[in-house]
């Protein structure tokens, strides 16, 4: 790249949502003349929440129907299982169970209820005996069955949405962060720091752009204070709610993805059990609204954890539970708020044409992401 450079459109981030809007974007046939640049301000693709995750393709159950998090789910998950059938991307339907005592029967009733606003209408209701004929180890009264609930290689899958996009033209710039946005007579400049792969000798680069998709993650809120012009309001204020995963050692006692039914006004799903391609088990994500981003995993946090996997594994032996890992969600709800949709914002109602922002894009967003590619292709198809 040189600093006279002019792209049609940038997609800033290379997490799992820029990747699917460059992807998507890069196929449409109004790009067919034009050009797309995807950055991100790391040496590769996916190195922030899109590899801190449950790697989950969901089903579409819990989100209250016309949102965005329900429609983007269910017509994601439908195009994830798609993609990596066509591209060779491991995946697997294990199925998932939402399992409840019978105290609590009224609420996965009206979870089913809820999945079939949404068009999920292949859940099964399972009782004790049925769920245990599943899983042996699993204690419940009661349980909701769903086939369409699988895993995914989120990396392999952000590989082969990184091959695609550049096959169909677009160019990956690394190593690029971007530290401010002006607006132009057409389109914008933009200003990015180039790190040298060496870590010395760091250089400013800058090119203009007539459309920008903002996918910064996190970073998201941060990123959009730097357009210069764009009205604060615009920005919605945002929290972080960490969560940790604790990893059990030995093989697993599941086959399927164990859900405990969400409690009220969580910001989580509860503390799951999911499996990962090779077999391996691990249990979480907590919530724990946090002040910056620190991905440390509290070991002190086992006897907790217990006590939540014990409600629906009582054999589990609490030493078998290891420290892993932990993600952020970048929440736009705080704590004991009720939860909000996804934003996906195109600000040219607003007085600012020709940019997307993607804000809270928290779960279900690995699932909903080549939905969400779609939206936003259809969005930047109105500013050509
Ligand atoms: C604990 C947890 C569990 C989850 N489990 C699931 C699940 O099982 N199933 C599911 O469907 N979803 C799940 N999700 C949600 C899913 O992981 C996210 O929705 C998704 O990864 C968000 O991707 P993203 O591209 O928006 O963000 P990110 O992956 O964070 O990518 C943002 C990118 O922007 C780049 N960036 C930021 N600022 C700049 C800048 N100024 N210049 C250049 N680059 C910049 C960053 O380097 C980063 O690569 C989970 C999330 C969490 C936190």
């Amino acid at each position: 790249m040189t600093n006279t450079d002019h792209f049609d459109v940038a997609v800033i981030g290379a997490g799992v949502i820029g990747l699917a809007v460059a992807q998507r974007l890069s196929a449409a046939p109004f790009m067919a003349d034009r050009n797309l640049v995807l950055l991100d301000q790391e040496d590769g693709v996916g190195q922030h929440t899109s590899s801190r995750n449950s790697e989950v393709i969901h089903a579409g159950i819990y989100y209250p129907s016309g949102s965005l998090k329900a429609a983007l789910c269910v017509r994601g998950r439908q195009l994830l299982f798609e993609h990596c059938q066509r591209y060779r991307v491991p995946c697997r339907r294990t199925g998932k169970l939402i399992v409840a005592s019978e105290r609590d029967s009224d609420s996965l009733l009206a979870l089913q209820q809820q999945a079939a606003n949404n068009g999920v209408d292949d859940l099964e209701l399972l009782d004790s005996g049925a769920l245990r004929r599943r899983e042996a180890q699993v204690q419940a009264d009661i349980a909701l069955f769903s086939p369409s609930s699988g895993i995914v290689d989120s990396h392999a899958f952000m590989v082969s949405l990184l091959h695609l996009a550049q096959q169909q033209g677009a160019i990956f710039a690394p190593r690029t962060r971007v530290q401010g946005i002006c607006r132009k007579v057409e389109g914008f400049e933009v200003t990015t720091r180039l790190k040298s792969s060496s870590g010395i000798g760091d250089e400013d680069y800058r090119f203009t752009t007539t459309a920008i998709v903002c996918c910064a993650g996190l970073q998201g809120p941060a990123l959009a204070k730097r357009i210069e012009g764009l009205d604060p309001q615009l920005i919605p204020q945002q929290f972080l709610c960490k969560g940790d995963y604790f990893s059990y050692s030995g093989k697993s006692p599941f086959q399927h993805l164990i859900y405990p039914l969400p409690e009220a006004n969580t910001a989580g799903l509860g503390i799951h059990a999911t499996l990962d391609l090779a077999g391996r088990l691990r249990f979480g994500p907590d919530t724990q609204y946090v002040d910056s981003e620190d991905y440390t995993v509290d070991p002190h946090k086992r006897q907790r954890f217990a006590e939540a996997i014990r409600r629906y594994f009582p054999m589990l032996d609490p030493l078998a539970l290891q420290p892993d890992y932990a993600g952020i969600r970048p929440k736009l709800a705080g704590a004991g708020e009720p939860a909000t949709d996804f934003i996906i914002q195109d600000t040219t109602e607003a007085g600012f044409p020709n940019l997307v922002q993607l804000f809270g894009i928290e779960s279900p967003g690995l699932t909903a992401s080549l939905a969400i590619g779609e939206r936003v292709t259809a969005m930047v198809r109105n500013f050509f």
